[in-house]
Formats: structure tokens, C-alpha cells, sequence
């Protein structure tokens, strides 16, 4: 980690523009209607904050906590509730608010098992997509911007609990 090297990958007057866009097609498609956001802890904390000061519709706010279990660095896949929703979603429009889509497993897990609970609708919104790395199906409804692989950090984005609060999104370069 001693030589980590950081470059800027989204500057955050870039990522303001998006976020403003990307609130506006949201606030159209769900006018007239109520969301539940759910965000997903941790990364997309500053994410979510920036999107829901953007709708134009109202939101109400939840969270939960994903663990995704690895066999060495790869993830086998299980991914767990640590933290779950303290709202009832059944008949509500539920949005799913995530810093990044990689292999696909959590959000693909995490959808799967809010659908048990049979909300009126269910959608995605996803800050990152590092599309070039999925390992199962799965496309977020709202995508903020599509990326490379790259281990990136900022804008809530860690690694090892630091660099979330960097402005910008950053690419982290020889990280061990
Ligand atoms: P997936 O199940 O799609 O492989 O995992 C998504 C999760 O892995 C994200 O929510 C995020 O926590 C983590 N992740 C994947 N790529 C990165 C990255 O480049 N930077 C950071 N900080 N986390 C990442």
C-alpha cells in the first residue's frame, strides 16, 4: 500500500452534472408517484445524499448492509443481509440506490430478495457500472457512468475504510 499512486477518474464537477441528470430522468419517470430509496452501505452513501437533494418527487429513506463472502479474492457468491431494511416494502415503488455494479452478484442477490417481499415495483441505480467484469446477468436500470477495470475509490468509495471522502472518483493504482 506504500505505493499506492491515485489518479482522478470523475472530476466532481462531472460527477454533479450526471447526478443532476441522472435525478431529473428518475423525478420524470416516477412523477406522481412516492419512492422508497434503498441505499446500500457504505459506498453509496454520498451518492444517494447528492441523488435524492435532486428529485423533484417524494423519497423516503432506507438502508441496508451487504457482507459477500470470498474464497481468497474471489467472491463465492454468498452475499448476506448484516443490516436489513426497518421499512415494509410490499406495495411501495422501491429504488435501489449502489456505488458500483462489477461481477453483478450482490445486486442480482439483493434484488432477488427484495422481490420476496413484493414491492410494487423494483428498480436499480447504480453510480458505477464496471460492465467489462460481470460474472452473472445483471443491468441496473439507472447508471450513472460506465467504467473500466480499475480499482477505484472516492465519492464514498473505499479502500480498507479509506479515501471516502474524496471529492472526486480516483482510480487507485499498485494497491497490494
Ligand atoms: P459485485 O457483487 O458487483 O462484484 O460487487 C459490488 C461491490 O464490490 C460494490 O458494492 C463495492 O462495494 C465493491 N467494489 C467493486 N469494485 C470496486 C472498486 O473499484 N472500488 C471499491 N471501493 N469497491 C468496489
Amino acid at each position: 500500500m506504500a505505493g499506492a499512486e491515485i489518479e482522478i477518474l470523475l472530476t466532481k464537477a462531472v460527477i454533479d452534472r450526471r447526478v443532476r441528470k441522472l435525478a431529473g430522468k428518475i423525478s420524470r419517470d416516477y412523477a406522481g408517484r412516492e419512492i422508497l430509496i434503498v441505499g446500500v452501505l457504505k459506498g453509496a452513501f454520498i451518492f444517494m445524499a447528492d441523488l435524492i437533494r435532486g428529485l423533484s418527487v417524494p423519497c423516503s429513506v432506507d438502508f441496508v448492509r451487504l457482507v459477500s463472502y470470498h474464497d481468497g479474492s474471489v467472491s463465492s457468491g454468498d452475499v448476506r443481509i448484516t443490516k436489513d431494511l426497518e421499512t415494509p416494502i410490499a406495495g411501495r415503488d422501491v429504488l435501489i440506490v449502489e456505488d458500483i455494479v462489477d461481477t453483478g452478484i450482490t445486486l442480482s442477490r439483493l434484488v432477488e430478495v427484495l422481490r420476496e417481499r413484493k414491492p410494487a415495483s423494483l428498480k436499480v441505480c447504480a453510480f458505477l457500472d464496471k460492465r467489462a467484469r460481470r460474472r452473472v446477468p445483471f443491468t441496473a436500470d439507472y447508471v450513472g457512468f460506465t467504467i473500466p477495470d480499475g480499482f477505484v475509490v472516492g465519492y464514498g468509495l473505499d479502500y480498507n475504510e479509506k479515501y471516502r471522502f474524496l471529492p472526486d472518483v480516483c482510480l487507485l493504482r499498485d494497491i497490494a
